[in-house]
């Protein structure tokens, strides 16, 4: 990192674009200071500052003393000094990372307070136990996050006194914070810092440090957030929501950010700090009610909304809060949303001209479109719910009740799926609300941190269910009607109605799935679908196919957009009652015994893949001939023996199996006698496949279909295996021609899954018409990573210590796998301009990969029917 020129920006300094040094909230609130938005001043300590503590574990030299000019100006700008006896400064100082990650790191409130400017501010204020509670609340926080005191100690303490914190008198609030001091000296050796400046700095170096705690941590992986980004902190002149009835803080978005519906939208709490409302610890009332509790207040947020959803041209959110009837605005930021909210709002603002048709589509995405596919609750099912709360994200999801985070991951790991209950949520809750399939609370509203936590994470969750006594204790809650589920009883959970019910409800297909089928749009939200995917579809340059093997899937997967099949995988084809004939081929002694049971499974496949070609008709179709090793098709070694071994008198053709299976066995199968090698090794059976192709294209022609079936070669590692296999296919093909008269075009073409392929592409050009990459041998292959067992056993831990940050199955390793693709597409190219190139593995209906192989200048990506919607959004995506 060349050295920065400074450390430390006042609000009035920068702006939205500086994001990655200011952080997210840092960039919005400078912005909004830019555009004369009443932003309470402050200053902001950058990223790159973040970032040298991180790697040294000291502030930069300059730090102190830029923060100590900024600190300087704040003061001026205020006309009050940090902490003085008289009428003390206070400020706030607060994490800002540069992409959102909502309660994860540290805020320490009420920076200033001390001894004697406690008496100060209850002097200025006129209100002495406002300021000995602000000033017990910054023992409290400063004690925990500081200076690393359990807070519980600090919580036993408050209850000796009383069951509520608000209940506490003045002369118990000044008699707590010395027992906090107390508890402070015992526990560190050290005392309360009473120096404003030292507190200042320690806060500041606090909020560095909870870049690295485990929740934190474990968030960013979640989000794919590099772990070397840090943050930024604000430090900001407190303003105060709780100073009485003409005091207040509240939460707003310019549209309702579950639904995308237009509209101002939040919260309010009224003689409240703003913590309260994040932290879901009071309910809060809706904002509409702050019109009449303090209309000027109201009507001057709806303008500062306007004023912002103008400048960002996008929802946004804000936090504020109202000091004796001045409004402030405490943050903005481009909200999150919920996947349908996504949609919508993108689709209105481009009918409201306010965005383009471009911008629309780069405001959804993929991930986002095929949770809407997700199917809902049956809406005409008579249950009545156990409880309502608050529909905080939306969708339905089945699990059983848990009531703490720990055994939510637990039996997520052992494969239940889980219901996480909880009062209310914590940052600590997190890897529960991870496991889980759903968040259900019975406190706190929309804003609250288990409603935008599961939001964010596209996670179904039910909040402020008020009904349900929750006992977390006991392991069980209770509803009005005297209802009593206990842990492991199974719930439905209701995001989009904000229903709890008893039991695993029946779900129902969503109207976003059967409107991308029907094409047809029933309401707003399918509308804004379509039309986002329509503008895809026009500016993608990548094709669309399916990985389909069956003619209900290719049906399915053209309804939905398939502009093809990029793989049909005929191995399944082999299975059910046809395992018979497959074993009679492996088992046969001679050509004559192979040829018979060969025979017998052409018309077999002939149906098949008439069947296919039709579902596909007039578009291409990609047969791969036989893949895995044929022992998949005998039964289990193990399990034979075991049989055998039973019977006393086995019969012969038991023996016979058990033979052929031992003569089978491999150690290394998926490095073994498979693809390509199992074609040129099992005489006949590649010959049968072609023919069966061949025959059903005729057929098709003859009955006037337009088939276009293409053959495909797996497992190729050199072209010699390419021209041998393709030299077969060739003389069969000329075979059914010579018998029928029909002539046939049936492009011949390999999949590149092996590195070797990779590398020698230029030769396995020669005697390819297209190239399919297979992702999925290609990364184990590349890797030496077996795509069977890999994911299960140590991915986990290697995503923990940030090897990984996502599953290179899942998503293309652009360096490693990534540019064995790319040498291919180039040396195959090279040799043969006309050489089609595609990508059916996996990695075809990863949004990310998406990206990749558009860049990567392939034709198509092929992928699982339900992917195709969401791969058309993302192939658009790419080309802009
Ligand atoms: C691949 O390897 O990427 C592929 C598509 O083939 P399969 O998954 O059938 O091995
Ligand atoms: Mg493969």
């Amino acid at each position: 990192m060349t050295k920065p020129t400074k450390y430390v920006y006042a609000f009035a300094e920068g702006g939205r674009d500086m994001a990655a040094l200011l952080g997210g909230k840092g960039a919005g609130l400078a912005e909004m200071t830019r555009i004369g938005l009443p932003v309470p001043p402050g200053f902001i300590v950058t990223t790159d500052a973040c970032k040298v503590y991180l790697a040294t574990g000291q502030e930069p030299p300059e730090l102190g003393v830029e923060a100590a000019q900024a600190l300087a100006g704040l003061e001026r700008a205020m006309g009050r000094t940090l902490g003085a006896p008289d009428d003390p400064l206070l400020v706030s100082v607060r994490s800002g990372a540069r992409f959102s990650m909502p309660g994860m790191m540290d805020t320490i409130l009420d920076i200033g307070l001390n001894d004697e400017s406690v008496t100060g501010l209850a002097k200025a204020s006129g209100q002495e136990r406002f300021a000995w509670d602000s000033y017990r609340r910054l023992i409290q926080m400063f004690g925990h996050t500081v200076m690393g005191v359990d807070g519980d100690l600090f919580e036993q303490a408050i209850a000796t006194h009383t069951a509520h914190d608000h209940d506490l008198g003045i002369a118990e609030l000044a008699h707590l914070t010395e027992e906090f001091k107390d508890i402070i000296r015992r526990e560190t050796g050290e005392d309360f810092p009473q120096e404003p400046a030292d507190q200042l700095s320690r806060a500041i170096r606090a909020v560095f440090d909870s870049w690295n705690t485990e929740r934190a941590r474990v968030y960013r992986h979640r989000e794919h957030i590099p772990d070397d980004l840090g943050t930024a902190v604000n430090v900001q002149a407190m303003v105060f929501g709780n100073l009485g009835p003409d005091s207040g803080t509240g939460v707003a978005f310019t549209r309702d950010p579950a639904t995308g519906e237009r509209g101002v939208y939040g919260d309010y709490l009224p003689d409240a700090q703003g913590e309260d409302v994040v932290a879901g610890v009071r309910d809060a009332l809706p904002l509409s009610e702050l019109r009449t509790l303090d209309p000027r207040a109201y009507v001057e947020l709806g303008d500062h909304l306007r004023t912002l959803e103008n400048h960002y041209r996008d929802l946004c959110d804000v936090e504020f809060t109202v000091e004796r009837g001045k409004l402030w605005v405490l943050q903005t930021r481009v909200g999150k949303r919920t996947a349908e909210a996504a949609f919508r709002i993108a689709h209105d603002l481009r009918e409201e001209h306010t965005i383009t048709a471009d911008e629309a589509l780069v405001r959804v995405d993929g991930a986002e479109l095929t949770r809407l596919m997700f199917p809902r609750f049956d809406v005409r099912t008579t249950d009545r719910p156990l409880a309502h709360g608050v529909p905080a994200s939306p969708g339905a999801a089945v699990g059983a009740v848990i009531f703490d985070s720990a055994e939510a991951v637990r039996r997520a790991a052992a494969g239940e799926q889980v219901v996480l209950v909880r009062r209310e949520t914590t940052p600590d809750d997190l890897p529960g609300m991870i496991a889980a399939q759903a968040v259900l609370t019975s406190r706190g509203g929309k804003t609250s941190h288990a409603a935008v936590v599961a939001r964010g994470m596209g996670k179904v969750c039910v909040c402020g269910a008020e009904e349900l006594a929750v006992d977390t204790a006991a392991r069980r809650f209770t509803t009005p009607s005297g209802a009593v589920v206990r842990e492991g009883d199974v719930v439905s959970v209701d995001g989009t109605a904000g229903t709890v019910h008893l039991g695993a409800l029946p779900l129902t297909a969503s109207d976003v799935g059967r409107a991308l089928e029907t094409g047809a749009a029933t309401d707003t939200l399918t509308e804004a679908v379509l039309g986002a995917l329509a503008h895809a579809d026009s500016v993608r340059r990548l094709e669309v196919r399916a990985n389909a093997d069956t003619p209900e899937d290719a049906v399915r997967a053209r309804a939905l957009g398939a502009q093809g099949i990029g793989l049909c995988r005929t191995e399944h084809m082999f299975l059910g009652e046809r395992r018979q004939l497959v074993e009679a081929m492996i088992l046969a002694r001679d050509d004559a015994a192979r040829g018979r049971a060969l025979d017998a499974l052409l018309p077999l496949q002939r149906a098949d893949f008439t069947a296919i070609l039709e579902a596909m008709d007039g578009l291409p179709v990609t047969i791969r001939l036989i893949d895995p090793p044929l022992h998949e098709f005998l039964p289990d070694r193990t399990d034979l023996a075991v049989r055998l071994a039973r019977t006393g008198h086995p019969d012969p053709h038991d023996r016979e199996l058990l033979a052929a299976v031992e003569r089978m066995h491999e150690q290394n199968p998926m490095l073994g006698l498979r693809g390509v090698r199992l074609g040129l090794a099992v005489p006949g059976l590649m010959a049968m496949q072609v023919r069966a192709i061949a025959e059903a294209a005729t057929q098709r022609l003859r009955d006037g279909g337009s088939p276009r079936a293409e053959i495909m070669i797996p497992l190729v590692g050199t072209v010699e295996e390419l021209r041998l296999a393709r030299a077969e296919a060739e003389l069969v093909l000329g075979e059914v021609e010579n018998e029928t008269g029909t002539p046939l075009q049936c492009p011949i073409g390999t999949m590149i899954e092996l590195p070797r392929a990779a590398l020698t592409a230029g030769r396995i050009a020669e005697a390819a018409d297209f190239f399919s990459f297979g992702t999925n041998d290609l990364t184990q292959t590349t890797w030496g990573l077996s795509r069977d067992d890999a994911e299960a056993s140590f991915f986990p831990l290697y995503i923990d210590k940030g090897v990984f940050s996502v599953s290179p199955f899942e998503t293309i390793d652009r360096e490693g796998v990534g540019r064995l693709v790319e040498l291919g597409v180039e040396a195959g190219r090279a040799v043969n301009p006309r050489l089609e190139t595609g990508v059916c593995g996996e990695h075809g209906g990863d949004p990310d990969s998406i990206h990749f192989f558009h860049r990567a200048g392939l034709d198509y990506v092929s992928c699982s029917p339900f992917r195709i919607p969401a791969a058309r959004l993302e192939a658009g995506r790419a080309a802009l």
